[in-house]
């Protein structure tokens, strides 16, 4: 696990060990907000024991911003803190239960590292959800795309947004929705943010923040223009194949070439949405 600081209260925290997942803590006059864990128990504990050797009072919150394994694998870590999470989160892990597997085939923290789940306390089901603490506005703002249930948390005094999913180098929609993912996308380019914390990857800065989001708007117009005209040519799912990452206009080379399994999963969930669609 390596740690950053963003702005003068808040650490950014990412995995070494799995697909540069980051978590993150806000740190206030009245205690620290955790957002997300790390996805193995281990990184999180450093996270925690790092936290606390700040001195700066206890972990208050911890906000989970989707039900994702690799995002919340450590929440037992955080024994006595309170939970929060968009209602969908709480009811996708209490429902998953211990039977929860993740998100790709390529994210392996599973039970066998002892991990234990659990679900989030307080949770809101509708609009957004603002904590106010040690003079910190952390913004809930539904987010639905990557999952139904995601999240992201912008704290409005330091103009930092932790995007999570909603924001990682490449927009993976398989539990979640391609069109709300584009919706999501684009009120997130209403936000005032000049640090904008992915869930996998770099921090983005002011000048990055526009651009990369526009692209990803763009990724998602360029894969349903292509799987739609492939269902046109009466092409089979085969097809998908042959079309490449490059060729939709996004870099193969993000999360050590992860991102190419993550584009094959988008092109496969889209061709079957858009067959149940046309038929
Ligand atoms: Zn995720």
């Amino acid at each position: 696990m390596r740690h950053e600081r963003v702005s003068d209260a808040i650490f950014v925290f990412t995995s070494e060990m799995y697909a540069q997942v980051t978590a993150s803590a806000v740190v206030t006059t009245e205690g620290i907000v955790v957002v997300d864990t790390l996805p193995f128990p281990q990184e999180t504990r450093a996270m925690v024991s790092f936290l606390k050797g700040l001195g700066r009072g206890p972990i208050r919150y911890l906000v989970n911003t989707h039900w994702h394994g690799d995002h919340t694998n450590g929440n037992a870590v955080f024994a006595n803190v309170q939970l929060v999470s968009h209602q969908l989160c709480a009811e996708t892990m209490q429902a998953m239960g211990e039977a929860r597997q993740d998100e790709s085939t390529a994210e392996r923290p599973t039970r066998e590292e002892g991990i234990q789940i659990r679900v989030p306390d307080i949770t809101f089901d509708a609009g957004e959800m603002c904590l106010h603490l040690g003079g910190k506005s952390l913004q809930m703002i539904p987010t639905p795309g990557h999952t139904p249930d995601s999240i992201v948390v912008n704290v409005r005094e330091d103009k930092v947004v932790l995007a999570a999913d909603t924001l990682m180098p490449l927009p993976y929609f398989v539990k979640g929705s391609h069109q709300d993912f584009k919706n999501s996308l684009r009120s997130l380019l209403e936000l005032p943010a000049d640090t904008v914390v992915q869930g996998h990857g770099e921090v983005l800065l002011r000048g990055e923040i526009k651009e990369v989001i526009s692209s990803h708007i763009c990724y998602l117009d360029t894969i349903q223009r292509r799987v739609a005209a492939l269902l046109e040519a009466g092409q089979g799912p085969e097809a998908l194949r042959k079309m490449d990452i490059e060729s939709c206009g996004k870099s193969r080379i993000p999360l050590n070439g992860l991102v190419q399994d993550l584009h094959h999963a988008n092109l496969q969930a889209l061709y079957q949405e858009m067959t149940k669609t046309n038929d």
